[in-house]
């Protein structure tokens, strides 16, 4: 392969462990993967676990397992310091201090002694004067002489960061367009390093965004607000801004945000994981959502998503999820994969039953035999139960199917028609059936849905020849036997 230089475009996927790996999440890191392919470029996973009391590590391995199921592998941050160590901001925590005391130095920040109650009461009467909630901006005028008495009072101050108001912060999005904010919108002198000692998002994203020299930032519409604080913090600091894209939020088909409140798991990609969909069929849908193919073409895989994506082509409305599409997807690619790559993925959804007794050539015809038909791999259980389970009919599909005196002269005379069956060739198999059909003047349905019945308890389903290649002699014959034994 050509060796392609690295361009200087860095992206990355910043989530907080504080949940699952959600579906919003994986397609703005799918949008940063594209987006890093398309230039040459290189993206990045840094977690952002600066909320102690949310983070957990059990989401950390859920994100990263999950982005690495997708096939969203990023260029830095894995092999720093074991199996999951990306990039972490919990590391950083004395950087974000020294950052935030630079900006104190020169007149941009502050420290603030105000105590929770003080907080909660300005809530309070915010509240009953139907005023927006935000900080007034109180600690601006603390004296030395106040400062002093706070702490012997034992106060800890947080740093909040001036936001000169009103002003307006403007950018141009690689996706929205042109957005403009008022800075008296913003809630007030924010706080970007809490008493604790611990940096808050808007004030560690910035420093890190810096710090790894990202190019652009491609996130969730939700952080537009997020996005003019930080920009007044890079100016803050002297700083170039990355370019920035926001991405339409994600909706169900009944316009309700997709939330783990409203939708439960179902938010979550290891959902789609257990329930035995395809990450071929899933980042193929969350790429095409808001993203029309320049060919209009509709399956397209990573490569090919990557070659095409750019964020001008992403659209502003909000995206759709739509799990009847996504199932459409997900079908045609259980129908398309190569097969040794499903029947792999199939293990999980077989551990019902004792697979033991088919060679793996079997279990493979097994999984092709129904493939065609599943939506979801979870599925699979179900629509290969007959192959494993000593079969019972259902008293319905016996009664109909096989109690009339034709039924029972197919399966006597397929009973000694098995001698000659070509047991390694459904096609073979299959036109033996028709061949002694043709003996007792029998075909269609007449012919085909007893023998379908005694030997899978139903009158539809895969292909017959291979339902008979598949069980072989042994299991077809006393399925034969057991099926004439009803009346
Ligand atoms: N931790 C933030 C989130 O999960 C990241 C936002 C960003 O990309 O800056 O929403």
């Amino acid at each position: 392969m050509p060796l392609v230089m690295k361009t200087d475009v860095r992206v990355r996927i910043a989530p907080s462990p504080t949940g699952n790996l959600h579906v919003g999440t994986a397609r703005t890191a799918l949008y940063n993967y594209l987006y890093a392919k398309r230039h040459n470029g290189t993206f990045i996973l840094r977690l952002e676990d600066t909320d102690e009391e949310r983070s957990k590590e059990t989401y950390t391995k859920d994100i990263i397992d999950g982005l690495k199921w997708l096939g969203l592998n990023w260029d830095e941050g894995l092999d720093i310091g074991g199996p999951y160590a990306p990039y972490r901001q919990t590391e950083k925590i004395d950087h974000y201090s020294t950052m935030a005391n630079h900006l104190i130095s020169s007149g941009k920040a502050y420290l603030c002694y105000a105590t929770q109650e003080e907080l909660a009461a300005l809530k309070e009467e915010q509240k009953a004067t139907n005023a927006a909630p935000r900080y007034d901006n109180r600690g601006r005028e603390t004296s030395a002489e106040q400062r002093k008495q706070f702490e012997e009072e034992g106060r800890i101050p947080s740093v909040r960061f001036i936001v000169e108001e009103p002003q307006v912060v403007s950018w141009h999005d690689h996706i929205k367009g042109e957005i403009a904010i008022d800075t008296s919108d913003l809630g007030g002198d924010m706080v970007i390093v809490k008493s604790n000692g611990v940096a808050i998002y808007n004030f560690a994203v910035v420093i890190d965004d810096i710090d790894m020299k990202m190019t652009h930032v491609i996130r969730g519409e939700d952080h537009i607000h997020n996005t003019a604080k930080q920009l007044l913090i890079y100016e803050a600091m002297n700083q170039k801004a990355p370019e920035f894209a926001h991405a339409p939020l994600i909706f169900d088909i009944e316009h309700q945000k997709l939330s783990k409140r409203k939708h439960g798991e179902t938010v979550h990609i290891d959902y789609y994981r257990a329930q035995g969909y395809m990450p071929e069929a899933i980042v193929n849908y969350l790429a095409q959502m808001s993203f029309t193919h320049p060919e209009g073409k509709e399956i397209y895989d990573l490569e090919e998503a990557a070659a095409v994506f750019d964020l001008d082509k992403v659209s502003k409305s909000p995206a759709v999820f739509d799990v009847a599409r996504l199932n459409w997807f997900n079908s045609h690619y259980i129908r398309s994969l190569p097969l040794d790559l499903i029947v792999s993925r199939a293990t999980p959804f077989l551990t019902a039953y004792d697979t033991s007794t088919y060679t793996a050539a079997q279990l493979a015809a097994i999984v092709a035999s129904v493939r065609d038909g599943l939506t979801t791999l979870s599925e699979l259980t179900a629509a290969v139960k007959f192959y494993f389970d000593p079969l019972t009919i259902p008293a319905e599909v016996a009664q109909d199917v096989l109690s009339s005196d034709n039924a029972k002269k197919v399966l006597n005379t397929m009973l000694n028609a098995l001698g000659t069956m070509p047991w390694d060739d459904h096609q073979g198999c299959k036109k033996a059936v028709d061949a002694f059909g043709k003996e007792i003047s029998l075909k269609g349905k007449e012919l085909y849905w007893p023998v379908r019945a005694a030997l899978s308890g139903k009158t539809q389903g895969p292909d017959l020849g291979s339902i008979i290649s598949i069980l072989g002699a042994e299991r077809v014959k006393s399925r034969l036997e057991a099926a004439l034994t009803h009346k």
